[in-house]
């Protein structure tokens, strides 16, 4: 706690070393850490990430986040199809989900949902692929990992309809206004935020996260991608979700060690990791 106050007192943040933080989602199979993996993760354990949660968006990459999972045993996976790639959701690619799900070490399906923003598949074939990856998860008694752009009203529908939360679930790199947060919070949802918290202009979730109940919430960086600030624009990794802690940590004016415990607490919760 020492840190924690020196923080309070000199403005000193960046000295502050939470060591028990835990990234819940990140995409480590991406080829954009071909060259420095290992190096990536160790970097992270080091310095203060105590679990990362690393997150499949079609058959391969899951199949890469399981194998990764086998390798690091504070690494979990989460194996999906991501709206993205809905339209290579065919039947084989439905039983090979069931099979890598069943790995002890995989914690959820997703990410999975619907993407409106860019409309790499069409909408009526994302909204098949994630009604039928909301059942494997169901059938596999695991929570889900959503990724909602755009969708927001219809995501919620689907949820509710097909109970989507009843497992648990997390709503990932949230976007939403509070109402929404509020109402996948009643469906068993818990709320995570990534780098777009920390930018200049962020007005939305800043208020969204300011009035969430905190058991509710959780940190991820969704690397390599939205890096937070003051690294934006350049590839995000495991350890900079202390950048988003960090943020989280000035709005709701609580020690940053407070929120590390809380958020890693919370994604420990949700996901029933040890
Ligand atoms: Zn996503
Ligand atoms: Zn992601």
């Amino acid at each position: 706690m020492g840190a924690c106050r020196r923080a309070e007192e000199g403005g000193e943040l960046v000295q502050v070393e939470p060591r028990m933080l835990v990234d819940s989602h990140a995409h480590i199979q991406d080829k954009a850490f071909a060259r420095d993996r290992d190096e990536v993760l160790q970097r992270a354990f080091a310095g203060g990430i105590d679990k990362i949660v690393c997150v499949g968006y079609d058959i391969a990459s899951s199949e890469q986040t399981v194998a990764l999972a086998e390798t690091y045993p504070d690494l979990y996976a989460v194996v999906g199809v991501h709206p993205h790639d809905a339209r290579t959701l065919d039947q084989r690619a439905q039983e090979r989900l069931h099979q890598l799900g069943r790995h002890p070490k995989v914690v959820a399906i997703g990410e999975i949902g619907l993407d409106f923003y860019r409309d790499l598949s069409p909408r009526d074939t994302q909204r098949q692929a994630f009604v039928a990856q909301l059942a494997v998860a169901r059938e596999l008694g695991k929570p889900v990992v959503i990724h909602d752009r755009d969708a927001h009203q219809e995501v919620l529908e689907i949820l509710r309809r097909e109970r989507g939360g009843r497992n648990g679930g997390i709503m990932h790199c949230f976007s939403g206004g509070l109402p929404l947060a509020l109402d996948l919070i009643k469906e068993g949802f818990h709320i995570s935020f990534a780098g777009p918290l920390t930018f200049k202009n962020a007005r939305r979730p800043v208020e969204v996260a300011a009035h969430l109940p905190l058991e509710r919430i959780l940190v991820e960086t969704d690397c390599p991608y939205l890096a937070p600030e003051p690294f934006r624009g350049k590839r995000n990794e495991p350890l900079l979700v202390k950048e988003v802690a960090r943020k989280l940590a000035e709005i709701r004016r609580k020690p940053l060690e407070e929120i590390a415990y809380l958020t890693a607490r919370n994604t420990r919760q949700v996901l029933a990791l040890p």
